[in-house]
């Protein structure tokens, strides 16, 4: 059995060396040192009046929440966010006391019950809303205010008040004692495009909202717009939190944001040899004999497949690293196991690594690689590996 030491979820890079650990099939590295790298790059690009918030949700794009946010802040980060209430109370049970905003919406009295119980900062879309929480804290007999963060729509269309309300909304929940607002914010839909257009029309609603809270005699607390792209492409963008995913995990949101800093990938996706043999010409590989071999070939089992998060669809159209080469995946992919033809490499063993996202030696495979084969996006290749992979830092 793997041990998993201090951090939950995820297992010492110390391991490494034990029996136990050549045990697996495939795992994640999770390069904290990257990590900090990142995060400390980032808080490089900010002014003094910026704070850096590293956003966590989802099993922090599911390199493992609790060892993620306990280096971030190790890191120069401030604050934390999330999408839910069970993700905050992960981080609060591992012992994080850093702010921690809750980024999606949350309704019912069981949730603001454990909202207060565990001290998380709460959104706040709607006037409905955040008389709702008011009413709640009220039949809780709450003596100190909630803080809450304002949510306000510039053209995103998700979550938040639309922005032209802005000044009333703010006036209501200033109104309520149960709540104090802790900032007001709002979310970008377009800042990876190059074209500018609909972000600066964004900013400009913002600003415009800030303006008629400001008319209204309101002194306006802390402000937030910025994701990882908007932090990249525009300091005035910052305001006094940024709101950062996927840069602290080492990914550019588009190949133009990529000149600001240097960040590195924290992730590596690795799996062992399982079997290795050679097949005649004309034989059938996997499941619906999608790849038949055009000549003899040398041919390695490996043991990750499609319930690990290696997208099914990747089928006869990806790489594997294997001893710093890359070398081409055959035949459908399957629930547990893949394919690669090892015919280029002398005398493959069994056990030996593979990396499918990461490095070896000179070669690189990164999620943006994937994402593209999949017209999909890296946020999605990163969220899309599943918990049966454990999780191993490396320090
Ligand atoms: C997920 C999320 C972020 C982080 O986005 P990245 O593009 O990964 O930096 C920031 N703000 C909100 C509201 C989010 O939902």
């Amino acid at each position: 059995m793997l041990s998993s030491k201090q951090i939950p979820g995820i297992v010492s890079g110390q391991d490494c060396d034990s029996y136990a650990w050549f045990s697996q099939r495939a795992w994640i590295e999770i390069d904290l040192a990257a990590l900090s790298h990142n995060v400390r790059q980032l808080v490089g690009l900010l002014s003094a009046r910026t704070q850096l918030m590293a956003v966590v949700k989802a099993d922090a794009y599911g390199h493992g929440a609790v060892a993620v946010a306990q280096t971030a802040l190790e890191s120069g980060a401030s604050w934390l966010g999330v999408a839910t209430i069970p993700e905050g109370i992960q981080l609060r049970e591992a012992g994080i006391q850093a702010p921690i905003l809750i980024l999606g919406a949350t309704h019912t009295a069981e949730q603001i019950q454990a909202i207060a119980h565990w001290q998380l900062q709460p959104t706040v879309c709607s006037p409905k809303q955040a008389l709702v929480f008011s009413n709640t804290l009220e039949a809780m007999n709450e003596r100190s205010p909630l803080a809450v963060h304002i949510k306000l729509d510039t053209g995103m269309s998700r979550l938040g008040t639309n922005w032209q309300q802005a000044g009333e909304f703010v006036k209501l929940v200033q109104s309520l004692p149960h709540l104090q607002i802790a900032s007001i914010y709002s979310h970008l839909a377009t800042a990876d495009s190059p074209d500018t257009t609909v972000m600066e029309e964004q900013h400009r609603r913002f600003e415009e909202a800030i303006a008629q809270i400001q008319a209204m005699g309101i002194k306006t607390p802390c402000l937030h717009l910025a994701n990882s792209a908007a932090t990249l492409a525009n300091s005035s963008l910052h305001y006094d939190i940024v709101r950062v995913g996927l840069a602290v995990y080492g990914l550019y949101p588009s190949p133009h944001l990529q000149a600001t800093i240097k960040l590195k990938p924290v992730l590596q996706v690795k799996a062992r040899v399982t079997q290795v043999k050679t097949i005649a010409a004309g034989t059938g590989v996997s499941y619906g004999h999608q790849f038949i071999a055009p000549q003899e070939l040398r041919l390695a089992v490996v043991g990750i497949g499609y319930a690990d998060g290696v997208p099914r669809h990747l089928s006869n159209n990806m790489q594997v690293m294997i001893r710093g080469q890359r070398v081409p995946q055959i035949g459908t992919i399957t629930m547990d196991q893949l394919m690669v033809d090892v015919s280029a490499i002398e005398d493959i063993q069994e056990g030996e690594i593979v990396t499918l996202l990461g490095e070896q030696g000179k070669e690189k495979i990164s999620a943006d690689e994937w994402a593209e084969k999949l017209n999909t996006i890296s946020w999605e290749i990163l969220c899309g590996f599943k918990h049966r992979l454990p999780r191993v830092a490396m320090m």
